[in-house]
């Protein structure tokens, strides 16, 4: 106990000094200036060529977006996420000493391959893993409950990429952290990959026209995210489009609906419209029902 205390408190009082520095220290190793600089370029794309042309610049809920943005991906998800990684590594490992007497992991060592393969390895891996995880969030009426801070999103634009739960961090870090802990991956190996991700969700999420052609088998866009969040869903289906980053696991699994333009469709799920809209009342909502 006393060392997972450790791990934490350790996690914890580093990434504060981290967090600090990442504020006031811009560089390009730097997810802090990266998301604020990545925000203002897909912004400007909306503002530019927006898609749904009517949307109001400052669309609904786009404050609450640019908080959720700040809370999810720097406070909670970077600084929990290194405390939660750690523990969890320390437990997969430290509960399969216990069993088997195993105490050499990293079966897969990917650091002797070249860097960008290792890269390219954990981005598919780590895409496919949260596919799965996005089907059961839809799949399970518990999570579900969490999951709908995301699908609460009426107005899209690029900021709602970011609107989830904070619990979703916790349940896809932790079955992300199960495969990966035997994977042989330094948490600095994560930045290009977090970047990458970050660029083309908030891409998928933004009110902007990408028409990227037969790329669209292996990478998911704005015309095929939006049709995930539609609040009429064909017919007998939770949910259609899981893709997060790469569309290529709908195509390949029978979940991939783009039947028309989907630019003006209605948004959100079954009584979306009695919602509520703040930080606070969204936090506890999942837990009221
Ligand atoms: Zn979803
Ligand atoms: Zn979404």
């Amino acid at each position: 106990m006393n060392d997972i205390l450790n791990i934490v408190t350790n996690a914890y009082s580093g990434y504060a000094n981290y967090l600090w520095r990442e504020i006031t220290v811009p560089s390009w190793h730097n997810y802090f200036w990266w998301l604020i600089g990545l925000s203002v370029a897909v912004w400007i794309l909306e503002l530019v060529m927006p898609w749904r042309k009517g949307q109001p610049k400052i669309r609904q809920d786009f404050w609450l977006d640019a908080w959720y943005m700040f809370f999810n991906f720097f406070v909670f998800s970077l600084i929990g996420y290194a405390a939660v990684s750690d523990v969890v590594v320390f437990m997969i490992r430290s509960g399969v000493t216990a069993v088997t007497g195993i105490t050499s992991f990293e079966w897969i060592d990917v650091r002797a391959l070249p860097g960008w393969s290792q890269l390219l390895i954990l981005f598919i891996a780590r895409d496919f893993i949260q596919w799965n995880v996005h089907r059961l969030l839809h799949a399970s009426p518990r999570l579900w409950e969490f999951h709908k801070v995301h699908h609460s999103v009426e107005q899209m634009g690029f900021a709602a990429h970011l609107r989830y739960h904070w619990m979703e961090t916790i349940v896809y870090r932790t079955i992300e952290y199960l495969p990966l802990a035997f994977f042989g991956f330094g948490l600095q190996d994560f930045f290009a990959v977090h970047i990458f991700a970050l660029t083309i969700g908030h891409l998928n999420h933004a009110n902007i026209e990408l028409p990227i052609g037969p790329l669209k088998y292996l990478f998911n866009s704005p015309q095929m995210h939006i049709w995930h969040h539609a609040k009429d869903l064909p017919a007998g289906r939770k949910s259609v489009n899981y893709g997060i980053s790469l569309s290529v696991w709908d195509w390949m699994f029978g979940q991939a609906y783009i039947p028309e333009s989907g630019r003006d469709i209605p948004l959100g799920f079954e009584g979306v419209e009695s919602y509520p809209h703040s930080f606070w009342s969204q936090l506890v909502a999942p837990f009221k029902r």
